[in-house]
């Protein structure tokens, strides 16, 4: 192989004949950057590293031959021109060659003039070639940005160069039919500025669309990648939330939105704030289809506007009562614990024959600023769900113990205070370790505790409720399984906990007289409970029938309105003072 300077057209000579070769290697280096080949396979070795202007190649070789040749040559580099060279002299062959994708043809023995003006047209091809390729190149480029542009135009708003309405509708169709086979939410928020007019009047347009585009920025920091902010013209803009799981993510979104826009906006040397309304609407309450998603969440959006602007509104006016409640009831959940809002009372358990106290479950009560006495039941399951229920659940486990001690200390018979655990606190860390400080800070034993869970917090994470379990147990902290019957408690797991009572739920004990059913299943609990070693409670005994009935299926303890509501320290200080009112006053058996 020989190689010439760089600059000068190449050329790669294909023949078998060495001679051949060497002429025409001779002949050509000056004008062109030379290389050769004596086999059709050498040259397909060089044509696969390096790529040629021209190729020129025998036909008849020993191995693959000329015509074999050319298809493979044109696949590894398409702008070579080829030309071909052969003895025989006869059409057939010429137009076989040109069959081949051949652009010449020469004839041996051959006129040394012949070959270079085959070889100038060649290169003159080869450079019409690149020409059309660098042309083709260009228009392909234009079109792409052409249609970008059509796109951009289709598809986004020109002033804050957001989704249009058609883009915003496309992908709130396809987010819809992915929320309906992941059976999930979709969210559609209208939001309107309520100062755009007055801006345009008092600044001009310039200023207002300044302020579209400042909004339309902000906007977009409020939300995620996979939700989409579009623009529908004038003062609107609509946010789709796809895959959201509850209703409060929403109402988040739109709290973020408004606080966002809060701050002040900058228009030239004009300082401005700007507030905006918004209409909420849902898949699937609220709609199936894209259009009256986006109409409904539009008419929530002229209720928000109607109720004086920087509101939200639900398309569904009972949503929208139920969402705020919700909300309000969520913050001042919040500060409930700061403004000492939350209180015990404590509902006695008794042993069943003898009805002595034997200890005091505490339940929580807010004593709400403007709705009074709130039951746990209002509000334990929104702290569960925000993560509150921790420091609520501090609280009342230190306060209990703490009350406990000070009745230990006032001469109150000793007895264990029962104090309810939520699922969620089980999945802190620590709560065997929180436990035992906050009983060495109160000075209580443990032996005074009992920790109150369901079957299905127990079960959410059993294996790691053993472990704590089994920590506070060794302490001497006595445990209880609460509403026991509700859950689906496996029995090989009620085996392994280290409990020591399960709390039969009220539902049982209601129909305890009437419901045979009823009957047998306490009666099985109760069998079950004493195999295992375990005390059994009944809870919610209202009817000295019930009494009779849990005395007979061999009930250990009881607890119910029969024999005292839940009551405030004072009156638990009575009842635990003249302790004998109990079996007179309530219970007449
Ligand atoms: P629970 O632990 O099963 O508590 C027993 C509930 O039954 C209490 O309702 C009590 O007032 C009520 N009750 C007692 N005797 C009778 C009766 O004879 N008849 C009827 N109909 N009801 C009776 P309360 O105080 O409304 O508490 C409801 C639930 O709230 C509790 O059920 C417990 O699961 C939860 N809870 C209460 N305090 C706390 C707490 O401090 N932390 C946690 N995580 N949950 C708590
Ligand atoms: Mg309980
Ligand atoms: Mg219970």
């Amino acid at each position: 192989m020989k190689t010439g300077a760089t600059d000068k057209p190449r050329i790669l000579v294909i023949d078998d004949d060495k001679q051949v070769r060497r002429v025409l290697l001779d002949i050509f280096c000056d004008v062109y950057n030379c290389c050769e080949a004596s086999s059709g396979e050498e040259a397909l070795t060089v044509l696969a590293q390096e790529s040629f202007d021209l190729v020129l190649s025998d036909i008849n070789m020993g191995g693959m031959s000329g015509l074999e040749l050319v298809p493979h040559v044109l696949s590894l580099s398409p702008d070579s021109v080829v030309v071909m060279i052969s003895g025989q002299s006869n059409i057939e062959t010429a137009i076989e060659a040109m069959h081949a994708g051949a652009f010449d043809y020469i004839m041996k023995p051959f006129d040394i003039r012949h070959v270079e003006a085959a070889l100038d047209r060649a290169l003159k091809q080869r450079q019409l070639l690149t020409e059309k390729r660098r042309y083709k190149d260009d228009l392909e480029k234009l079109l792409l940005e052409r249609t970008a542009e059509v796109d951009r135009l289709a598809y986004y708003d020109t002033l804050t160069s957001l989704p249009n309405r058609t883009l915003f509708e496309d992908r709130l169709t396809q987010a819809v039919s992915l929320a309906q086979r992941e059976d999930k939410k979709v969210a559609v928020l209208f939001v309107a500025l309520d100062q755009l007019k007055k801006v345009n009047d008092t600044l001009g347009h310039l200023a207002g669309d300044q302020l579209m585009q400042q909004i339309a920025l902000r906007l977009k920091g409020c939300v995620t990648e996979s939700d989409t902010v579009a623009r529908f013209g004038g003062d609107q803009f609509v946010v789709m939330l796809p895959e959201i799981e509850r209703t409060k993510d929403a109402v988040d979104i739109v709290a973020l939105i408004q606080e966002t826009l809060s701050s002040s906006f900058n228009l030239g040397r004009q300082e401005l704030f700007a507030t905006a309304s918004v209409g909420i609407s849902f898949f699937p309450e609220d709609g199936k289809e894209t259009s009256s998603l986006v109409k409904n969440a539009g008419a929530a959006l002229y209720r928000a506007k109607k109720s004086g602007g920087n509101e939200y509104r639900f398309y569904t006016a009972d949503m929208h009562v139920k969402a705020s409640k919700r909300f309000e009831l969520e913050t001042s959940l919040r500060h409930a614990i700061d403004n000492q809002e939350f209180l015990l009372h404590y509902q006695p358990r008794v042993a069943i024959d003898s009805l002595k106290i034997v200890g005091v479950e505490a339940l929580v009560r807010w004593q709400h600023p403007h709705l009074g006495l709130v039951p746990p039941l209002d509000f334990i399951p929104l702290a569960e769900e925000t993560g509150l229920i921790l420091p609520i659940g501090e609280w009342v486990l230190r306060e209990a113990c703490r009350q406990n001690r000070e009745w230990q200390n006032k001469g109150f018979l000793h007895m264990r205070v029962g104090v309810n655990i939520s699922a969620r606190q089980f999945q802190q860390q620590h709560l065997a370790e929180t436990v035992m400080r906050i009983l060495e800070e109160v000075e209580l034993g443990p032996e005074f505790l009992e920790l109150e869970l369901t079957e299905s917090s127990i079960m959410s994470n059993a294996e790691a409720t053993i472990i704590v379990l089994t920590k506070l147990q060794t302490k001497g902290v006595a445990i209880s399984v609460d509403d026991f019957g509700t859950g689906f408690s496996s029995l090989s797991y009620l085996k392994r906990l280290p409990i020591d009572s399960l709390k039969v739920d009220q539902s049982f004990v209601r129909e305890l007289a009437t419901d045979p059913d009823d009957a047998a299943l306490v009666m099985a609990i109760v069998s079950l409970a004493h195999t295992l070693r375990l005390r059994v409670v009944a809870e919610g005994v209202e009817t000295q029938e019930q009494l009779r009935f849990l005395r007979l299926l061999r009930c250990d303890e009881i607890q119910g309105y029969l024999i005292s509501r839940p009551l405030p320290v004072e009156g638990m200080e009575q009842l635990l003072a003249v302790p004998s009112r109990l079996s007179q006053d309530a219970v007449r058996v």
